[in-house]
């Protein structure tokens, strides 16, 4: 999503003939858009900061932060004297950044706007994309379910959607600049709705846009995968079989906490439920360990259900406390950081394996890949593409042309990567 409003303001600063350099050194306005999600994110962003004073040394610079950051520590990034930030613009702020360089420039207080909006989705924002195979695009914004843990409706607001046909004609756009693959974008992707429609009609109508072969979404959230969705998604051979279903926890009480709104066997059931209607279906997630509260045994829930899932790919963070959110209020971060990191080795290893077997379940099958980039950064000899299911596949240097659709066979599978043979080009 940052990517996507970085997008957005160069788009809005462009307008204003705003110049972009490639060198932050010949800049004379550096921003950074920010996220709030992770604790790391907020000590990288500070580094940056002081990184950037300090090679500037006196030549003059304004340096920005945007972002969900911005809009959860406005008071503490201007209190930090050593920072020196010029101006702040959260989420829905962007379009007044013309306004806030100005301001800043000037001798007043340090300009800032931070509101957020029930409206604002920059739908009459066309984003200044680099040329590429695949395009962000966010459909709709903000998130309305309040997980303990998250500072998502604090720091981006209410969900609020974009027309269909709002949506339609950027796609539009995007094919004749060649782009094959949209991914749509929200902060609760799988909760669009507009009066034109919900999310299934949503997908459908994008893909019947001539030039898109491949329609991917993040992040949903479990709550909303209607039967109708799931059919959609089975039957329209332009949506990837790729399906994220962010798990979080495996204890109906850590659940419970989360207030994630399922309990583990509604989960397993839509798992279950994705791979009988879906075949072949990918499934992702993502995983907190020790959350507050959250014992050895509820611990061990969350194992059965890794287990028992068998996720293709599974994203796993240690709780850290986020300034504003209910968890910060109402639970003290009780689990150590020892025990924290125990754990999430012990399931990155579980999950490693798991991934292994499913990737080496695919050798000897023939998949389409999007070849995306001119080289592997692993191996200079290998092109690399990824496969419906968004997997990254690997394949020998020939002369495949990126954005090209080519018939591979998988060869062999690391955790990481699918090994393959060109069959056949353009397929
Ligand atoms: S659904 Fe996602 S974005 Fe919304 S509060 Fe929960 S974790 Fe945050």
């Amino acid at each position: 999503m940052n990517e996507y409003d970085s997008e957005l303001v160069r788009s809005i600063l462009r307008k204003e003939n705003y110049e972009f350099v490639s060198k932050e050194q010949d800049a004379d306005i550096v921003m950074l858009n920010t996220c709030a999600i992770r604790e790391k994110a907020h000590q990288k962003v500070y580094g940056r900061v002081h990184n950037l004073r300090h090679d500037r040394g006196d030549k003059p610079v304004l340096i920005g932060i945007l972002g969900c950051m911005a809009t959860n520590l406005r008071q503490e990034i201007f209190e930090d004297r050593s920072l020196k930030i010029d101006f702040i613009a959260g989420p829905d702020s962007y379009k007044r950044l013309p306004d806030l360089i100005r301001e800043a420039v000037g001798e007043g207080e340090k300009p800032y706007d931070v509101t957020l909006s029930e409206f604002e989705t920059y739908s009459d924002v066309t984003p200044s994309r680099k040329d590429g195979i695949n395009a962000w695009i966010a459909v709709m914004r903000g998130c309305n379910n309040f997980c303990t843990f998250c500072v998502v409706p604090y720091t981006r607001g209410r969900e609020r959607s974009r027309s269909i046909s709002n949506v339609i004609e950027e796609v539009e756009g995007l094919a004749a600049q060649g782009f094959k693959q949209v991914t749509l974008l929200g902060q609760n992707v799988n909760s669009y709705r507009h009066e034109e429609g919900d999310f299934a009609d949503l997908m459908d109508a994008v893909s019947r846009v001539k030039g898109i072969e491949r329609i991917r979404f993040t992040s949903p959230h479990p709550k909303d995968f209607p039967d109708k969705f799931i059919a959609l998604m089975r039957d329209n051979p332009k949506i990837c079989k790729q399906m994220h279903m962010p798990l979080q926890a495996g204890n109906n009480r850590i659940l419970d906490v989360m207030n994630r709104t399922y309990t583990k066997e509604e989960f397993l059931s839509l798992a279950q439920k994705m791979r009988d209607r879906i075949p072949g279906v990918i499934l992702s997630t993502d995983i907190i360990v020790g959350f507050p509260t959250e014992t050895d045994d509820e611990f061990e829930d969350t194992i059965k259900v890794i287990k028992e899932v068998e996720f293709d790919v599974a994203f796993m963070f240690k709780y850290s406390e986020r300034k504003g959110t209910i968890a910060s209020k109402k639970f003290p971060d009780d689990v150590t950081e020892a025990k924290k990191t125990e754990r999430i080795m012990r399931l990155n290893e579980i999950q490693k394996e798991i991934t292994l077997k499913k990737n080496k379940a695919h050798i000897g099958e023939v998949h389409t890949i999007l070849v995306e980039n001119p080289t592997n950064p692993r191996s200079l000899r290998d092109k690399v593409g990824r496969n419906d299911g968004g997997k990254l596949v690997t394949f020998p240097e020939g002369d495949y042309e990126v954005g090209s659709f080519l018939k591979v066979r998988i060869t062999d599978a690391t955790p990481h990567v699918l090994k393959a043979e060109v069959l056949a080009t353009n397929s």
